[in-house]
C-alpha cells in the first residue's frame, strides 16, 4: 500500500514527505489510519542525531491516534473501526523487566525499538527505491497509515476526539506516570516542575491531579508560564534555584525536570529539601554528563530517571483516556499549533527555538475532529489527505 509519510533520511536534514510502501499487518499487528500525531521533542532528538547512530532512514512519530483499518492474525482485542491511541512500548510480559512489573522497561521492546523494527525483527516500511525504512518506537505515525504491534494500539472512548487522544501516548503517560508511579507524589507535597513544554505542562496537571500543595513551575517563556498557571501551578517563575527557594524556603518535596539539559537537571537537584528526590523525564543527548555536589548526598537527596510513566503504559493510557474524555484531565490547552505532515519540520523549528508548547499534526481532518480556532496553523490551511498544500 502506498502511503505518505515524513521520512528522516539523514541526521540534521529536513524531513522528507514522500510516498512509502507499507506492507499489510502480520500476525499480532494492526493497520491504523492515523488521524493525528503529536510532535514531541524525542522526534527532534532523533532527527538531530542525539539518540545514537544508525537510525535512518526512519519514519518518525511516536505519539498519535487513529482508527483501526485491518488486523493481522491472532489479534483479538481490536477490530476495524476501533479508535485507538498509540503506546510505544509493546511490553512482552515475559522478560526480566516485565516479570518485575516494570513493563515500561521491557527488554524485548527496548532492543527492537532501538533497531527500528517491529516485534518479529523486521520492518513493514519500504522507500520508493525498495530499501527498508525503520519505524520510530514501533509507531512511526508521521504517516497517513501505520502498521504497529497490537499492544501498541490502545482502545480509547469514541467520545474522545482523536486529535486530543493523540496527546495521550507520550506526553500524558510520561507525566502522569512520573508523578504517580516514579515519584508517588503525596497529597499536600510541594512540587517544582522545571520546563513547561509539552511534557512539563502535563506534569503540572498531573501534580495537581495527585493533590500536590504548592506547585512551582520554572520556565523562561512567559506564554508557557501563563499556561502552567492555568493548568494548576500555584507559582510560575523565570529564574534559577534561588527564585524557587525564595517561594519555598528549605526546598521542595519533589522536583521534576522536563528539559533534558545539565543546567536544568542541576536546578531540579538544587531546589530539593533534605530527603527529597528529583525525577528527570527530560531526554538529554547522548554523551551529556551532569555534575552534582556529592556532599549533598549526605542529606539523602536523590535523583532518578523516569521513562514512559515508570509502569504499565498501556493501562495508564487507557485510564487517562477515560479521564480526558470525561473532562477531568485537561489536554487541549497544551496544544499551541496544529499542522499537517508537511508542517512537521516547522514544528521542529519551534521546538528548537523553545517556542509554543505542543504541535499536533492532523493527518486526517475528518477523523481527527476539529481543534479550536485560534491555534497556530500553516499559511494556506491544512493539507487535505492525498493532496499537498499549495
Ligand atoms: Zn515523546
Ligand atoms: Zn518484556
Amino acid at each position: 500500500m502506498r502511503n505518505r509519510a515524513a521520512v528522516l533520511h539523514a541526521y540534521s536534514t529536513p524531513l522528507s514527505v514522500e510516498e512509502v510502501e507499507l506492507e499489510p499487518p502480520r500476525a499480532g499487528e494492526v493497520l491504523v489510519r492515523v488521524a493525528a500525531a503529536g510532535v514531541c521533542h524525542s522526534d527532534l532528538h532523533l532527527a538531530d542525531g542525539h539518540l545514537g547512530p544508525g537510525r535512518v532512514p526512519m519514519v518518525l512519530g511516536h505519539e498519535g491516534a487513529g482508527v483501526v483499518e485491518a488486523v493481522g492474525e491472532d489479534v483479538d482485542h481490536l477490530e476495524p473501526g476501533d479508535h485507538v491511541a498509540f503506546c510505544f512500548v509493546p511490553a512482552c510480559g515475559r522478560c526480566r523487566a516485565c516479570a518485575a512489573g516494570r513493563r515500561n522497561l521491557c527488554e524485548v521492546a527496548g532492543d527492537l525499538a532501538w533497531a527500528g523494527m517491529l516485534l518479529d525483527g523486521t520492518s513493514r516500511l519500504r522507500l520508493a527505491d525498495g530499501r527498508p525504512a525503520q519505524h520510530f518506537n514501533f509507531v512511526a505515525c508521521f504517516a497517513e497509515r501505520a502498521v504497529v504491534p497490537a499492544a501498541c494500539a490502545v482502545p480509547v472512548p469514541r467520545a474522545l476526539p482523536l486529535w486530543q487522544a493523540s496527546l495521550l501516548g507520550c506526553g500524558v503517560v510520561t507525566a502522569v506516570g512520573a508523578v504517580r508511579n516514579a515519584a508517588r507524589v503525596a497529597v499536600g507535597e510541594t512540587v517544582c516542575i522545571v520546563g513547561c513544554g509539552g511534557v512539563g505542562l502535563q506534569l503540572v496537571a498531573a501534580a495537581r491531579l495527585a493533590g500536590a500543595g504548592r506547585i512551582v513551575a520554572v520556565e523562561r517563556d512567559p506564554a508557557k508560564r501563563a499556561l502552567a498557571l492555568a493548568r494548576g501551578a500555584t507559582d510560575a517563575v523565570d529564574g534559577g534555584a534561588d527564585a524557587v527557594l525564595a517561594l519555598v524556603p528549605g526546598g521542595v518535596d519533589q522536583a521534576f525536570e522536563a528539559v533534558g539539559s545539565p543546567a536544568t537537571i542541576r536546578l531540579a537537584w538544587d531546589v530539593l529539601r533534605a530527603g527529597a528526590t528529583a525525577t528527570v523525564v527530560g531526554i538529554a543527548p547522548r554523551g551529556v554528563d551532569v555534575a552534582l555536589p556529592a556532599l549533598e548526598l549526605l542529606s539523602e537527596k536523590g535523583i532518578r530517571g523516569s521513562y514512559y510513566g515508570s509502569g504499565d503504559a498501556a493501562a495508564l493510557l487507557a485510564s487517562m483516556a477515560a479521564l480526558v474524555a470525561e473532562g477531568r484531565f485537561p489536554v487541549v490547552d497544551v496544544v499551541t499549533h496544529v499542522t499537517d505532515l508537511d508542517g512537521i519540520e516547522d514544528a521542529f523549528g519551534r521546538l528548537r527555538r523553545g517556542e509554543g508548547a505542543r504541535t499536533v499534526a492532523i493527518l486526517d481532518e475528518a477523523l481527527a475532529g476539529a481543534p479550536p480556532d485560534g491555534l497556530g496553523r500553516p499559511a494556506g490551511g491544512l493539507a487535505v489527505p492525498g493532496r499537498r498544500r499549495p
